[in-house]
């Protein structure tokens, strides 16, 4: 069942929004060549911390991180370490998700580390683009799939391919909650969007084919022709006419489309 979020609840999530944000700002500002995962890792849990929420990975089904740090041809999940340093020329996923007062943010971005090859940045760019192209279809009255299939028309459109095998989903209460949302498929199915739903909608995005795979730890979720992948994500609120993203720093004129 998809729950609609009072407007009590929505100031929560959005107060754990705000603190994804921060964490998601200090992460940028620590990525460069030669720092490690756990390095970012502990950037972001501070933040976290320091403004009375928890990180909601860790300990998610056993996730030993407060963010997850995947690089390159790693789609999601990677798991912050101190031996993985980052290189000049890398890109890197970063997901962070917070609870304040029982409420959690999600989201996701992709940075580049240092110089960045023009086909990585174009990778960034196309992921980054085909959110808001699916965040276009966020408003009351519209199916749930018109997101989906706006995302992976847009990729597909652009040479690259949507992960099939990982979904963005609703958010609130638990980091996870109903609905699924695919990053693919026909338009004009599935639920009937209404105000007061909140999703993360995150399209993770392959240079080559769809297809991943998690290697031996159980998280790492790599592509399987070894090809580049990008990831981003808001959580964002259903409103009368739209949507509002709440996993920004403060409003949403702040958000460049
Ligand atoms: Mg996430
Ligand atoms: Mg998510």
């Amino acid at each position: 069942m998809i729950s609609i979020k009072s407007n009590r609840e929505i100031a929560l999530m959005e107060e754990a929004g705000r603190i994804v944000a921060l964490a998601h700002k200090a992460v940028k500002e620590a990525i460069a060549p030669g720092v490690t995962t756990a390095e970012l890792d502990e950037v972001a849990e501070k933040v976290i911390l320091a403004h009375g929420a928890t990180p909601s990975f860790k300990g998610y089904n056993g996730f030993p991180g407060s963010i997850c740090a995947s690089i390159n041809n790693v789609v999601i999940h990677g798991i912050p370490n101190k031996k993985t340093k980052l290189k000049n020329g890398d890109i890197i996923s970063i997901d962070i998700g917070a609870c304040y007062k029982g409420y959690h943010g999600d989201s996701a971005m992709t940075h580049g580390v240092g110089e960045v090859s023009e086909q990585r940045k174009s990778l960034m760019e196309i992921t980054k683009n085909a959110l808001f192209k699916g965040l276009e279809f966020a408003k009351p009255l519209n199916r749930l799939s018109d997101i989906s299939h706006a995302i992976e028309a847009y990729v597909l459109e652009h040479g690259c391919s949507v992960v099939k095998d990982f979904t963005g989903h609703g958010v609130g209460r638990a980091l996870h909650e109903d609905p699924m949302i695919p990053n693919y498929g026909e338009a004009g199915h599935g639920p009937v969007l209404r105000e007061g739903m909140t999703l993360a909608i995150e399209p993770m995005v392959n240079r080559g084919k769809s297809g991943v795979r998690i290697l031996a730890d159980d998280w790492t979720t790599v592509t399987c022709d070894g090809s580049d992948s990008a990831h981003f994500e808001h959580s964002i609120v259903i409103t009368k006419d739209g949507y509002k993203i709440l996993t920004i720093e403060g409003g949403n004129a702040d958000v460049k489309k």
